[in-house]
């Protein structure tokens, strides 16, 4: 990595209170520290204190810096069966990355690695031309990657750990990533026994895996008679499909209710969308004696609007019960941007790219090679190609952590 970055880098953790790494139970955690270049982690560090954590940070300037979600009685022990797992936190991780979102095509290409075959946007599965599989990609991160993830990160707080799990905002921890997404820690001793199988449990039931909404109190009582379901106030996923299919019906154009259950139907719901509502909002669980709709195209319906209430997360990091973590307050060798802790109260009004931001002040000279628009705090450049600029420090260290610049003095 450019000696620039690593000069700032050492800067920031110089600068940094150390205070600002505790982490609950602090000398129980397994450290690993990734340096720029490096395939390999570090692993197996334990630290005695925060101070002596900062002290590793100043000197060795890692890229990356993680610690475990797992306690242990020998955090050091480099055999994993040696360590003495003792629970671990319960972690949620959300990624733009994996959620499709218009902005993709704006900022992102694919190429082919076999037939050269190139696009803008979210990666497909395999190439279009040739069928291959090896596709490289050049993402990036915009407003409204970040924006969305954020809105995934509300759902995931307000309509399942708080209401499904009965977890206490005392009990969570949200973390920008410093990159691409968002982190939610669940640090109580609640859930720090659950082995992987239960944590399992858990991300299939955010996922929605396996939801069969048929399943979640319907009934027809006879063909084409009486349905009966579920109550929007139930709790579960009970209520949130209640709740869904009203939201759906009530906020769909005719042309999307047709594109589920097809033209017919549609053409009734749209006809009777007033009486259909107050029907699944009247008397539950008879659903206010709603007739002519077969049962079938109402689980059609549950199914679409029940997709979207889903949670986006990645399940490999919900599963593993000793996942390493980004540490809070440690900068992201990829954007040079911290692991920023968020309250939940501040999350409406936090803005990743001004927020997290771990250098004020001063710019850079540097070469752009080719970039999107990019901001970072108040500053704006992109999309530029193979030309010289001086911008904030900031944004100067985002580009060249990103491996889009060049240092220029
Ligand atoms: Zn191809
Ligand atoms: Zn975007």
């Amino acid at each position: 990595m450019h000696k620039v970055v690593l000069d700032e880098f050492r800067g920031y953790y110089s600068r940094l209170p150390a205070e600002q790494l505790d982490v609950k139970d602090f000398v129980r955690r397994e450290y690993a520290l990734l340096h720029f270049g490096d395939q390999k982690m570090i692993r197996h560090l334990k630290f005695d204190s925060v101070s002596e954590l900062k002290r590793s940070l100043v000197e060795g300037v890692p890229a990356n810096v993680y610690y475990s979600s797992a306690y242990y009685r020998n955090p050091q022990a480099d055999d994993m069966n040696a360590k003495g797992w003792e629970g671990a936190d319960l972690i949620f991780d959300i990624d733009a990355d994996h959620i499709r979102t218009d902005c993709k095509d704006e900022h992102d290409t694919w190429a082919c690695l076999d037939c050269g075959c190139r696009g803008r946007g979210f990666p497909p599965d395999a190439c279009p031309k040739c069928g291959m599989k090896k596709i490289d990609t050049v993402t990036w991160v915009c407003e409204g990657c970040l924006e969305t993830a954020k809105r995934e990160i509300f759902k995931l707080i307000d309509d399942f750990i708080v209401p499904d799990f009965g977890v206490s905002l005392g009990e969570i921890e949200i973390c920008f990533s410093g990159h691409r997404g968002y982190h939610l820690h669940v640090v109580s001793e609640g859930v720090r026994g659950l082995t992987g199988d239960g944590r399992r449990e858990i991300a299939d039931y955010v996922r929605g895996i396996g939801l069969d909404p048929k399943e979640h109190g319907f009934r027809q009582v006879t063909g084409t008679g009486p349905i009966v379901g579920p109550d929007m106030r139930d709790g579960g996923w009970r209520g949130k499909i209640a709740r869904a299919i009203y939201e759906f019906v009530s906020g769909r154009s005719q042309e999307e209710l047709r594109a589920v259950v097809g033209p017919v139907v549609a053409d009734n719901i749209s006809k009777g969308r007033e009486k259909f509502l107050q029907n699944i909002s009247d008397a539950p669980p008879h659903w206010g004696g709603m007739r002519g709709y077969s049962l079938e195209s109402l689980m059609k319906i549950a199914n679409a609007a029940a997709r979207e209430h889903v949670c986006n997360i990645d399940e490999r990091v919900t599963l593993d019960v000793k996942r390493l973590i980004r540490q809070p307050n440690s900068l992201h060798g990829k954007s040079a941007l911290k692991t920023a802790r968020v309250s939940y109260s501040d999350l409406e009004r936090f803005d990743p790219l001004r927020d997290a931001v771990a250098f004020m002040g001063g710019s850079i000279k540097i070469y752009v090679k080719e970039i999107p628009r990019v901001r970072i705090g108040d500053c704006e450049v992109g999309p530029a190609k193979g030309t010289e600029m001086e911008v904030p420090r900031a944004l100067g260290l985002y580009l060249l952590c990103k491996g889009a610049a060049d240092p220029r003095v």
